[in-house]
């Protein structure tokens, strides 16, 4: 973190937290902003360092049960990232990552495990794992095209009014009860894979626009648009 002027991305706990490739979601904001004349300095926080509050765009990831357990205890007794969040940072949570950041989630024998209380959210296991391609209509609200991605999870997430839904689900399982993800501020939690800002770049801007606290020209999508095609058409049913 030295320069003033750049966006500052934070990764949280690579060693953790890493799976199904979500550090793409850094690779996402950090080339879409460049193109945009926008300098990016990227932090890839390991869990034996304490997080700055200084950022402006946190992202977490998914993970195993254990290092979920362990993330949310590190990242509790550091409560760097409670402050930024408090003083206005903008945070893409995804999968075990998005579970850490509600009141509770299921530990490995499915024991309530403390988490951030920063999303008002409490998740628990399911009866079985939700696997496979999901689609998904965001909230009105926020005006961005369909979801796409993939989930991997066996915990299912109860929403509380101090969020609202990010989307409803078209295919897949999502929260469970026919909503995917949720957001509060600027905190947008997901268990979408793909990685999510790969499969939505119209996401990625949104949390930039948050971030930088301007709307974003426009860049040319056409290789995204491509993905965003195909993975959509292989699950959804025409229009
Ligand atoms: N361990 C969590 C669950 O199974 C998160 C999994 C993940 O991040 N893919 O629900």
């Amino acid at each position: 973190m030295q320069s003033e002027s750049a966006l500052r991305l934070v990764w949280i706990y690579p060693d953790l937290l890493s799976t199904y490739g979500d550090q793409g979601n850094a690779l996402v904001l950090e080339q879409r902003a460049q193109r945009r004349g926008i300098p990016v300095q990227t932090l890839h926080l390991r869990s034996s360092d304490p997080v700055p509050e200084g950022g402006d765009i946190y992202l977490i990831g998914g993970g195993e049960d254990r290092p979920q357990i362990l993330a949310a205890e590190r990242l509790r007794r550091d409560g760097g990232l409670q402050r930024a969040i408090a003083r206005g940072a903008t945070m893409l949570a995804v999968c075990a990552g998005y579970q850490i950041m509600g009141h509770t989630f299921g530990g490995e024998e499915g024991q309530p495990v403390a988490g951030l209380g920063l999303l008002d959210i409490e998740s628990g296991r399911g009866a079985q794992r939700s696997v496979g391609e999901l689609a998904a209509d965001v909230d009105a609200a926020l005006n961005l095209p369909t979801l796409t991605g993939f989930e991997n999870h066996m915990g299912l997430t109860r929403l509380g009014s101090g969020v609202r839904p990010l989307s409803r689900t078209r295919i897949g399982i999502g929260n469970g009860d026919g909503t995917e993800g949720c957001y509060a501020g600027r905190i947008v939690g997901t268990y979408l894979h793909g990685p999510a800002l790969a499969r939505n770049p119209a996401l990625a801007d949104l949390l930039l626009s948050w971030a930088v606290g301007s709307a974003l020209a426009p860049i040319d999508d056409t290789w995204f648009d491509r993905l965003r095609e195909e993975r959509l058409a292989a699950v959804l049913p025409p229009r």
